[in-house]
């Protein structure tokens, strides 16, 4: 079940182009390559970095151009637009991401189809979790969200609570800690992204000596991706450099 161009709604070519396939294999190509060369300057193995594509606001009918693509693998930040798309788009081999905030009230949606979720920043909400999983008989990859930028706004746990965190997530068997996440300080000026990406990498090292799983860094989006790999990021979630600009403004997924 492909779907044609013509299909393609006026606002659909507005916003992805009238061939949005090879827009996004063109990007996604870029994207590696900058991937490729952001590793090379640090001595890095390009093994070593995941893409995490963020798909949120892309429509189902254009994700399925994205899937042809090459698109694997979609990161989303609500509950509700990931659920409704991964029912839509079930026929396809996608593994779901849940990269934003979530309430404890939603999480029943989330452990029935999501691969991974990136914001953990609560022990009520990995009991709620875990609890949820003990039903289903499953475990979720999870990792944990640090509010690295210190702004009142953003979702995340203070640096200096992450040990005492990783230590009270052994209750809560069923979460498999992989890493670590942050969102950066929004800003062009990478003298002052850098230290977040930084101080994650610092907190991953003490995060590790209390639990061997935790190795990962995911961090990186589309302004600042290239310094995350430089800083160490394993795994960044870039949406608008293959996707095109969103309509909704970053608000809407955390006070800016
Ligand atoms: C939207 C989003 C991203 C990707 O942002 P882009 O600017 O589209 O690359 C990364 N992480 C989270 C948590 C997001 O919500």
């Amino acid at each position: 079940m492909t779907i044609q161009s013509n299909q393609l709604s006026a606002s659909d070519i507005e916003r992805f182009g009238s061939d949005p396939t090879v827009t996004f294999r063109q990007n996604l190509a870029f994207v590696y390559e900058r991937i490729e060369r952001a590793c090379a300057r640090v001595g890095r193995d390009p093994g070593t970095v995941q893409l995490l594509p963020i798909t949120k606001t892309v429509p189902p009918h254009i994700l399925r151009l994205a899937f042809a693509a090459g698109i694997r693998s979609c990161g989303e930040n609500k509950i509700q637009e990931a659920q409704y798309k991964a029912a839509e788009l079930a026929d396809l081999p996608l593994a779901w991401h849940i990269v934003g905030h979530l309430q404890t009230n939603k999480v029943k949606y989330m452990t029935r189809f999501a691969s991974s979720f990136h914001a953990l920043d609560s022990i009520r909400l990995a009991e709620a979790i875990n609890k949820r999983l003990e039903q289903e008989q499953r475990t979720l990859d999870v990792f944990i969200q640090v509010n690295t930028s210190n702004e009142e706004s953003k979702f995340g746990l203070e640096p200096s609570k992450v040990g005492e965190f990783v230590e009270e997530l052994r209750k809560y068997p069923r979460l498999k800690p992989q890493g670590l996440m942050s969102l950066a300080l929004f800003s062009d000026d990478m003298t002052k992204v850098r230290p977040c990406f930084q101080m994650l990498k610092q907190l991953r090292e003490e995060a590790f000596r209390l639990n061997e799983n935790i190795t990962k860094l995911s961090m990186g989006m589309s302004g600042d991706f290239e310094e995350a790999i430089e800083e160490g990021a394993n795994i960044v979630r870039v949406g608008q450099a293959i996707f095109g600009k969103r309509p909704t403004p970053d608000s809407h997924y955390w006070a800016t």
